[in-house]
């Protein structure tokens, strides 16, 4: 018999694209369906010399969800670099408010048949999407298998807000319910339309589970792309039962990234 019951511990990092009418940095337009590589400019694609001007609709627009969040909202909006190298990141860094982002501190009350839950909002930035690489040959468009790679620039600068809760959700029921209350806000406030099948809202599930009473925070691990709510749900729930095996069977779970 097993003695201990388990208590899932559940955090979420959330991408949102803006539908402002240009992007980030500069005034290419935002959106699909053009042409490959015809929305692109000299900023964009991080040409020497080129000089980004920040978006004021996208800075509005954070400050906007920050205060719906119930976040202290930064007296000034400041931007950071974060390098890597990537092919589908022709400057070679990303512009970020990760060092000071716009939004902080908030939370969000998510209604459930046992009552209200909050759930905390560690933070709430502006940063740039990368561009879309395009897998060609092989199967479903994934890098396995695939005979060379293309790369889009067309989506590269588009705003994004990335949420970040703290690990608050406790079960993928929870997990789901806060994503619906979350997306239908963003919805509402006109500013993205948030769609898990056109990759304008994105969302990675830090995972964990602890005895059922504690307060520890054990390994954890990321599972993302996940592209529907059914999916986060059934990804999330997969995942704990996982980690419980792994766990009463006497093993560890080591941190890890299912992408
Ligand atoms: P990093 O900086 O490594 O990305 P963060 O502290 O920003 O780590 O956490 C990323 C996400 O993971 C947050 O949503 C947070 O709530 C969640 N998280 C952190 N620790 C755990 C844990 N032990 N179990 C589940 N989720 C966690
Ligand atoms: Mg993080
Ligand atoms: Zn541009």
């Amino acid at each position: 018999m097993s003695a201990t019951s388990w208590e899932p511990v559940i955090g979420l990092e959330i991408h949102v694209q803006l539908k402002t009418r240009t992007k980030m940095f500069c005034r290419c337009p935002v959106g699909f369906g053009a042409g490959e590589n015809t929305q692109t400019c000299p900023v964009c694609l991080g040409f020497p010399g080129a000089l980004p001007v920040p978006n004021r609709t996208a800075i509005e627009w954070v400050v906007k969800l920050g205060l719906a969040l119930g976040c202290e909202i930064a007296p000034r909006a400041v931007f950071a670099r974060k390098n890597y190298f990537y092919p589908d990141l022709p400057k070679g860094y990303q512009i970020s408010q990760y060092d000071l982002p716009s939004c902080t501190n908030g939370k969000m009350v998510v209604p459930l048949q046992e009552g209200e839950h909050e759930v905390g909002i560690v933070r709430a930035h502006l940063e740039e999407d990368a561009a879309k690489n395009v897998h060609v040959g092989g199967r479903s468009g994934r890098i396995g298998g695939a005979d060379y790679t293309l790369v889009d620039y067309n989506r590269g600068g588009t705003p994004l807000v990335e949420v970040v809760t703290a690990p608050d959700l406790h079960s993928a029921e929870e997990a789901r319910s806060f994503l619906q209350l979350l997306r239908q806000t963003i919805v509402e406030l006109g500013i993205s339309d948030a769609e898990m099948e056109k990759g304008t809202l994105r969302v990675d599930a830090n995972v964990s589970v602890r005895p059922a009473g504690s307060d520890e925070l054990r390994t954890r691990t990321e599972i993302k792309n996940m592209n529907s709510f059914s999916h986060i749900g059934r990804g999330i729930e997969a995942e704990i039962a996982r980690q419980i095996e792994a766990w009463e069977s006497g093993g560890v779970v080591e941190q890890h990234t299912y992408d």
